[in-house]
């Protein structure tokens, strides 16, 4: 398959495009360099930078690659926190490059589409795991932003036939040796505890410690970034024969802000001295995800299903890369 990656430079869209890229697909990565880089984009894939807010861009992107098989839409704002600060940036922005990008793409053929969406639709969940049939409940402007996403694309099927798949991420975490995550500002637990260890900062703040949980803090399910890219070509593979899906996408292992640190100082050797802060707006107490759906249509199996692994492989990358890709 030829697959346009959006946010190709990005954390989890450039270990996507190397996993595609592994697996015998071309890719071709539209990226803004926002937060991306040009180091983290696989040497065998087509880059081309540019923006998703400018159709003629994106227009000019498919003129030239008449042959797109599909598309998987990683570019996008994506901080719950920031997204209560600067809600436009999301409820605007994030659905209008969307649309920007279905619209070009529909014209030109292209009817199949993975969406990086997320477990912010999942504000007030009743049922721990979280299934697809869990209400949906946006916990920021960020999970609207991609609820809209989600509808436009529910548009797009009656009206155009797109197929698609969205995959709600719980928390996209760990590296590879080539490719990691790194973000300025970091704002995301594991690389800034990571960061500790690498004596870059003297501390973490764990955002409230008055949660209802056994701990008191915050409980996420942490999902590999390469079993994250392997879902992605599953449902790539499959949405033309099983039509489009929702899949709940983590490991359906919860762990609490303090494991992460308990279990990152066992990685590391380090000491990672904590402080408390304040809850942080638009976070959730708990988030695990039952991906029993995307197990049993797609075959999807983890590699890296406990914390452990996922940490030590963050940590090899960090370790290896301490000022991110600058070096
Ligand atoms: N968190 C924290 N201190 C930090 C960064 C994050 O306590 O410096 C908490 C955050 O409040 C949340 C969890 O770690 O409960 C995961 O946050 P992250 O930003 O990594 O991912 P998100 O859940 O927002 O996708």
């Amino acid at each position: 398959m030829k697959i346009l990656v959006t946010g190709g430079a990005g954390y989890i869209g450039s270990i996507t495009t190397a996993e595609l890229i592994a697996a015998g697909h071309q890719a071709i990565v539209f990226d803004n360099l926002y937060q991306g880089h040009p180091a983290a984009v696989h040497p065998e894939a087509v880059f081309v930078q540019g923006d998703l807010a400018d159709r003629n861009a994106i227009a000019q992107l498919f003129a030239e690659h008449n042959d797109i098989d599909g598309i998987m839409h990683f570019a996008s704002y994506t901080l719950v926190g920031e997204s209560m600060q600067k809600p436009l940036l999301y409820l605007r922005d994030n659905l209008v490059n969307a649309a920007n990008l279905l619209e070009v793409a529909v014209e030109h053929g292209v009817r199949r589409f993975i969406l990086s969406s997320t477990a912010n639709l999942f504000d007030a969940p009743e049922k721990m795991p979280i299934s697809e049939n869990e209400r949906i409940v946006p916990g920021s402007p960020y999970g609207e932003s991609k609820f809209f996403v989600e509808r436009l694309l529910h548009w797009f099927e009656r009206i155009y036939g797109v197929k698609y798949a969205c995959l709600r991420y719980f928390n996209a975490a760990g590296d590879t040796p080539g490719r990691g995550e790194d973000h300025d500002p970091e704002t995301h637990i594991i690389p800034i505890v990571l960061q500790v260890a690498l004596g870059q900062r003297e501390a973490v703040t764990i955002f409230g410690d008055d949660y209802p949980t056994p701990d008191g803090t915050c409980i996420r399910d942490y999902v590999h970034v390469v079993d994250l890219a392997q879902a992605h070509i599953l449902a790539m593979q499959a949405i033309s024969e099983i039509g489009s899906r929702k899949y709940n996408l983590g490991n359906g292992n919860g762990y609490s802000i303090r494991e992460v640190v308990e279990t990152a100082r066992m990685v590391t050797g380090h000491p990672i001295p904590t402080r408390i802060g304040p809850r942080r707006p638009g976070d959730p107490a708990i988030l695990i995800a039952s991906s029993e759906t995307l197990r049993r249509e797609l075959g999807w199996q983890p590699r890296y299903p406990d914390l452990e692994s996922i940490i030590r492989s963050a940590w090899q990358w960090h370790e290896a890369n301490p000022q991110g890709y600058q070096k």
